[in-house]
């Protein structure tokens, strides 16, 4: 009782100082998989906000701003989070690395480095049982939600980003990673009453401004984000034998602004871009291209002429082995092959053959002389 309670109230600081592990982080991460209700309530909470929507009711303007804050908020989990901070695609300076991670930390995905850390964990262990949100080992719900709410995952691995705990300003916002996101919606709800006040035409107020722009929009990034963990190693095509079950799905890479191309990804992480290919849409790329243009980032990196080979061989491969398959799936489809330049030389044979039969019954003409003297090619060369 006493362990459970000590437990409790270890969960309950932990809301506001994330390193905080009375036995040492590394015994937690070495316990077994349970959730954590009490370290959960917030993201409970998180959940149970959209349904302020009840009281607060819609406005053009809060939906608006919803829909703006989820793109722009996926942009940062994608191109800040994942592409900068856990593969380093880029380079930035440091102020602008500071920048980066409290826009990161807007989206409510917890610190930089506890992102980072887990990320490339999961690059190390794709789909073998110490991978944490692996739909293949642990099922749909616990990669796609239940592995978030788990004791073992909370803490952040420091020996695993080196390369970043060296930013004492990092590991503070890592480590108290609740500021940015409360100054956040503490901001969306200032701006909603200051519009109520000064823009009564928008009909919009502090309250449902907080409850669109944050409540609503941070959920439904949490679950978009969460689709690449759960869906992106079941739904769509595998362009490369990766070692992981990792898959390309343009659905996916729509709700993720370009995540959806992850196993492009897979096979090489180090490129700033998951689409490969200029028909791989990839918003989250070209967000980061125009941003390179500005000077404030740069040495984005490209994917390598090989692997693009890999690829385009694999893509026709690929078709050869669907053109194949849809032989024995349609066996109408051969047959068609067969019928259609049967029926188009039976087709040519009659119109050669008509042609001399017409011009003899009829009386001549000079038209028809000229027909009859076009039909003697084929006609004569039939005879001889
Ligand atoms: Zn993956
Ligand atoms: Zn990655």
């Amino acid at each position: 009782m006493q362990k459970r309670l000590s437990r409790a109230l270890s969960a309950v600081i932990q809301w506001f100082d994330a390193d905080y592990a009375p036995n040492g982080a590394a015994a937690m991460r070495a316990e077994p998989d349970r959730v954590d209700w009490v370290r959960c309530i917030p993201f409970i909470i998180l959940h149970l906000g959209c349904l302020g929507v009840l009281w607060t009711g819609a406005s053009a303007f809060a939906v608006g701003t919803a829909i703006f804050l989820y793109f722009a908020r996926m942009v940062a989990v994608t191109g800040i989070y994942h592409r900068y901070f856990s593969h380093k695609t880029y380079s930035t300076s440091r102020p602008m690395q500071f920048l980066l991670a409290v826009w990161g930390g807007t989206t409510v995905q917890r610190g930089p480095l506890w992102w980072a850390y887990h990320h490339r964990h999961h690059h190390q262990h794709s789909d073998d049982p110490e991978d944490a949100h692996s739909p293949h080992v642990h099922g749909f719900l616990w990669s796609h939600i239940g592995w978030i709410t788990s004791r073992r995952n909370f803490p952040t691995d420091y020996t695993k980003v080196r390369d970043l705990d060296r930013y004492p300003e990092l590991v503070f916002l890592n480590r108290f990673d609740a500021i940015v996101p409360a100054a956040f919606a503490v901001a969306i709800f200032a701006l909603g009453s200051f519009l109520a006040a000064h823009a009564p035409g928008l009909h919009t107020n502090g309250w449902q401004l907080l409850v669109w722009g944050f409540f609503i929009s941070t959920t439904a990034l949490f679950h978009g984000t969460s689709c690449i963990n759960s869906m992106a190693h079941l739904m769509g095509g595998r362009r490369y034998k990766t070692d992981d079950d990792s898959r390309n799905s343009f659905i996916l890479a729509i709700i993720t602004l370009g995540e959806g191309w992850h196993n492009n990804h897979h096979r090489y992480m180090s490129a700033t871009r998951n689409g490969f290919f200029w028909w791989e849409l990839d918003i989250t790329y070209y967000a980061l291209k125009t941003l390179s243009w500005t000077g404030l980032i740069w040495g984005l990196k490209e994917v390598p002429a090989s692997v693009l080979a890999e690829g385009e061989r694999a893509d026709h491969e690929e078709s050869i082995a669907a053109a194949l398959k849809s032989q024995h799936v349609h066996p109408e489809y051969s047959s068609l092959k067969r019928i259609v330049p049967a029926a188009a030389a039976i087709a040519v044979a009659t119109v050669n053959a008509a042609h001399p039969i017409h011009p003899r019954r009829e009386a001549p003409s000079v038209v028809q002389t000229d027909a009859r003297s076009h039909s003697q090619g084929p006609d004569s060369g039939s005879r001889a």
